[in-house]
């Protein structure tokens, strides 16, 4: 039988780094110490390789992770979109966990990581001047 499971094998740690870099970095990779658009040739590919990205600008290193989910966490690409696409076939957190090889406690943290990125609270529309504000009006 073709299960969600088995087919997910297919997402491998290049096309899930590549679909996390259009989704949550299209812009290319910004240094978290100062700011600076990475634009080397060499920073970009260790950019497209998931390694660590130097900076130019400051002369420090940092995770190409950096603006992702996953970033100060031992997820790796694979992982995440994995997690992602059971969550959104309606997996639980445990099930999630158990084809995963991690904990149910573990994928409900990446969950509500994934939640406060592509659902994040908005601010109360107590009046009309707020809601006008908020649409940019
Ligand atoms: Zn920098």
């Amino acid at each position: 039988m073709v299960t969600i499971e088995k087919t997910l094998q297919v997402v491998v740690r290049s096309a899930a780094w590549e679909w996390m870099r259009n989704e949550y970095l299209p812009a290319g990779p910004v240094c978290p110490g100062c700011g600076t658009a990475i634009t080397g040739a060499r920073a970009l590919l260790a950019f497209r390789d998931c390694g660590q990205v130097y900076c130019a600008g400051c002369g420090k290193r940092f995770r190409a992770t950096f603006g992702t989910p996953i970033h100060e966490t031992s997820w790796q690409p694979e992982e995440y979109l994995q997690c992602l696409i059971l969550h959104l076939a309606g997996r639980s957190p445990s099930t999630i966990g158990a084809h995963l090889g991690k904990s149910g406690h573990a994928v409900r943290d990446m969950l509500e990581r994934i939640r406060l990125r592509h659902d994040p609270p908005r601010p109360r529309a107590s009046s009309p001047g707020m809601l006008q504000h908020s649409m940019g009006i």
